[in-house]
């Protein structure tokens, strides 16, 4: 078993708080790495770094630091296999999806190499007589953010890029359950020329992120994560007058109206309900067939897909459709939710209770489930399962499926298939939901558009990624300058008395 370390002005450094937690292989249960958990003192040690670091970084050009980004990306592609390895080992993705994880965050790299455009001002000629008034966006300074384990190479890389990229130093406070790729990609950006201090990664717990938040040097936090904390953090951050934005946790409704093609939304509920296990921030968990005719057919096309899904360990390669969950609490949690929807009078159409792999006796596998008949009144409708459970709740008509994704806390994600236009452009106008796909079943958007949610899905005024990204690490100056008459007025060749 290794220890693994912080990543501190451009070094490996082993932990001193003497805290530490375990980092599992989730596909045989075995406790693989010790992360250390950071004290406040540790924390504190490397924002003073960080901001020792920075103003060097805010002087140089913004076209040399996007030449930085475009250096990372190279990187990333080269080691991209060595990337994905390490994340399924930590965290039980398959190999494909974990390439995906680094992919979509090296997309907002990409996008971040074009800072030199995206930070460019604003300048009005002649605002008054002789003033001109300018105003530009400049870097905040110290910033940090607090990453979960679902992504743990994408969702760091939509922080730290734009920061980065707009002159600020940053400071990564990434899960304490996946913590290593985090550590390769800041070695990666050193190596693609970042100066060391800009980009460091402290692992930790809640004193960690306390210790963030109550730093006075750290300007700014993103957060994504669980709802709760999420709240947690925006409240005491803003207080502490920071600039924050928190993402937090979803509960995806997909509308299958009766004209849907039901073959196409079943292949749609398969890959965005069961996979990474469902443990995505974009999962669709709740299918919402209109009509019963919808129900029964899409029900009846659902099954024998699911019972076909293989559930396995990454190291089987593409022969698994997905993998273990994160934790054995995490497992625990998900059969727990399972049993009170039994309990509560939901239809368990497919009852993955008994999964059981050979010699895979002690990882974190959960097999499919498919309920049917769910009310908004269970646990199992209002609390994000975060597995690989898909509910459905079967709708009389358009207006109560439309009724029950408004109505529900949660507003990240949502879907509707159909091949109506005047349905699906009425449901994408009036929906109260952050990202909103049309036969699309995860509508994450791509770099150069925003990605965020609603409602209890996200707090704070910003999205994360493209161009919000770019103004939430910057903040503006506004310039108004008036000049004095000058030499252009003509020389003075007499001696003038000083009056
Ligand atoms: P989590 O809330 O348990 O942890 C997220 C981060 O917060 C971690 O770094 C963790 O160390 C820290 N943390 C945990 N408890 C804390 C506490 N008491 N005080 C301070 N910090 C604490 O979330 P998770 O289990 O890592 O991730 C899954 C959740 O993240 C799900 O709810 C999922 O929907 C959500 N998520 C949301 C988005 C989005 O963009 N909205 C994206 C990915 C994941």
């Amino acid at each position: 078993m290794k220890d693994l370390t912080h990543y501190i002005d451009g070094a490996r450094v082993p932990g001193q708080s003497g805290r530490f937690s375990d980092v599992y292989n989730p596909a045989t249960g075995e406790v693989q790495a010790r992360c250390p958990l950071a004290s406040k003192e540790e924390f504190d040690d490397a924002v003073q770094i960080a901001a020792k670091a920075q103003p060097a970084w805010c002087a140089t050009n913004p076209q040399k630091r996007a030449r930085v980004m475009m250096e990372f990306v190279r990187l990333l592609n080269r080691d991209m296999d060595k990337l994905a390895e390490t994340l399924s080992s930590e965290h039980g993705k398959t190999f494909p999806d974990a390439k995906g994880d680094v992919q979509r965050g090296l997309e907002v790299v990409e996008y971040c190499i074009g800072a030199p455009q995206l930070l460019k001002g604003e300048f009005t000629d002649s605002a008054g007589p002789g003033i001109d008034m300018y105003s530009m966006r400049q870097p905040l300074g110290v910033t940090g953010g607090i990453t979960p384990f679902n992504f743990p190479a994408m969702i760091p890389m939509w922080m730290f890029a734009p920061a980065l990229a707009c002159g600020n130093a940053f400071i990564l406070k990434p899960s304490e359950r996946d913590p290593s790729v985090p550590i390769m990609l800041a070695e990666l950006l050193e190596e693609a020329g970042l100066p060391k201090g800009l980009l460091q990664v402290v692992n930790g717990d809640k004193e960690a992120v306390d210790a963030m938040i109550d730093n006075d040097t750290v300007q700014s936090i993103g957060f994504v994560g669980s709802t709760p904390i999420a709240e947690y953090i925006y409240g005491r951050g803003c207080s502490n007058g920071k600039r924050v934005q928190c993402f937090g946790g979803a509960k995806n409704h997909m509308i299958v109206m009766p004209d849907a093609d039901m073959d196409q939304a079943a292949d749609a509920l398969i890959g965005a309900g069961y996979g990474a296990a469902g443990e995505r921030c974009m999962a669709i968990s709740v299918a919402v067939p209109v009509g019963d005719e919808t129900a029964d057919k899409l029900i009846e096309k659902l099954v024998p897909r699911i019972e076909k899904l293989k559930v396995g360990p990454y190291t089987a390669g593409d022969d698994v459709d997905y993998g273990p969950v994160v934790t054995a609490a995490a497992k625990e949690k998900i059969l727990g939710l399972i049993e009170s929807g039994v309990e509560q009078g939901a239809e368990l159409v497919v009852d993955g209770r008994d999964f059981k792999l050979q010699g895979y006796e002690d990882g974190f596998f959960v097999g499919p489930h498919l309920f049917d008949k769910v009310t908004p009144d269970m646990d199992i409708y209002r609390q994000e399962i975060f597995g690989p459970v898909l509910s459905t709740v079967r709708a009389k008509s358009y207006e109560e499926a439309l009724g029950l994704a408004m109505d529900h806390e949660m507003g990240n994600g949502t879907a509707i298939f159909t091949r109506d236009g005047d349905a699906a452009r009425d449901f994408a106008n009036r929906i109260n939901i952050g990202m909103v796909g049309v036969n699309v079943p995860i509508p994450v958007p791509l770099a150069y558009h925003t990605f965020g949610g609603w409602k209890k899905s996200a707090f704070g005024d910003l999205n994360q990624h493209g161009p919000d990204a770019f103004k939430f690490y910057t903040r503006t100056k506004t310039v108004t300058a008036r000049w004095p008459s000058g030499i252009k007025e003509g020389g003075e060749f007499n001696f003038k008395a000083m009056d």
